[in-house]
C-alpha cells in the first residue's frame, strides 16, 4: 500500500501559504509553520496542523512535528539568515527532501551547497517565464529543461510554412532541435528532415531561449 507523504511548509509568506493550501486541497498531511501568528492563524483550518514558532529552534522543529516529515519547503525569501539556519536544523534532524526557495541567487548557491535537495527561485523564473512569453511570437508554453535550456511550445512562425526542416536548417543555424509537430488532431514526433511546416502547425521545440528569440 502507498504510504501517504507528510509535507512541513515552513514560513506562510504568500508562496508558502499558498503551496501549504494547495497541498491540503489535494488531500496531503501539512504540518505548516510561522514565527508570526496572523499567518498561522489565516491558514490554521485549511491545514492538518499549524503552529507558531521560530523554525531556527530545534526543539520546537522536533515538538511540532516537523522534524518528522517527508519533504520540508522552506519558504522564506527575506530573511536569509533564517532560512539558511532552518535548512540547516532540517539536515541535522535528517529529513530527507528539503525544498528551499531563495530569494537571490548567492541565497540560492549557499542553500545548495548546505544541502538542500532542491532549491527554487519562484519569482525570477515567473519573470523569466513572463518576458518569454511577451518576446517570444506565437508563444505557447515554456518548460525549462536545464540550466538556460527550455523546452517551447510555441505556433509555426509564418517563414517556416511551406519549408522543411532541412530548408530551414534549424539545428545548425539556431542550435535548436523540433520535437514534435502538432497538425490538428495529428501528433509528429521527431519530425523527419523532409516534413514541410504549414499553416497552423503548433511546434514542440528544445533550445536556448536566446536562440529561439532569434527565429
Ligand atoms: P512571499 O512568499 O510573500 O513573497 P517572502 O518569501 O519574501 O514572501 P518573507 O516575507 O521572508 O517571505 O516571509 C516568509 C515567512 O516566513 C513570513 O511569514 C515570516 O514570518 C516567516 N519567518 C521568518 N523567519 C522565520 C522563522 N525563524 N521561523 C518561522 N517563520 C519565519
Amino acid at each position: 500500500m502507498k504510504v501517504k507523504k507528510v509535507f512541513g511548509v515552513i514560513g506562510l509568506g504568500r508562496f508558502g501559504s499558498n503551496v501549504a493550501k494547495l497541498l491540503a486541497e489535494a488531500g496531503a498531511e501539512v504540518i505548516a509553520c510561522d514565527i508570526n501568528e496572523e499567518r498561522v492563524k489565516a491558514i490554521s483550518d485549511l491545514v492538518s496542523k499549524a503552529f507558531i514558532l521560530d523554525a531556527t529552534d530545534e526543539k520546537a522543529l522536533r515538538e511540532s512535528g516537523i522534524a518528522n516529515v517527508d519533504v520540508a519547503i522552506v519558504s522564506i525569501g527575506e530573511n536569509i539568515e533564517a532560512s539558511i539556519l532552518i535548512v540547516v536544523q532540517l539536515l541535522e534532524l535528517d529529513v530527507k527532501e528539503i525544498i528551499a526557495k531563495a530569494a537571490t541567487s548567492i541565497h540560492g548557491k549557499i542553500l545548495e551547497k548546505l544541502g538542500a535537495t532542491r532549491v527554487i527561485y519562484p519569482e525570477r523564473d515567473m519573470a523569466i517565464r513572463l518576458a518569454h512569453s511577451l518576446l517570444i511570437g506565437g508563444f505557447i508554453e515554456e518548460i525549462p529543461f536545464a540550466e538556460d535550456y527550455s523546452i517551447f511550445e510555441i505556433k509555426v512562425p509564418s517563414y517556416f510554412i511551406n519549408k522543411s526542416l532541412k530548408d530551414l536548417d534549424l539545428r545548425k543555424k539556431y542550435k535548436i532541435t523540433v520535437l514534435a509537430i502538432k497538425r490538428g488532431d495529428n501528433v509528429i514526433i521527431n519530425p523527419p528532415a523532409e516534413e514541410k511546416f504549414m499553416e497552423n502547425d503548433v511546434l514542440l521545440i528544445l533550445g536556448k531561449a536566446e536562440r529561439i528569440l532569434k527565429l
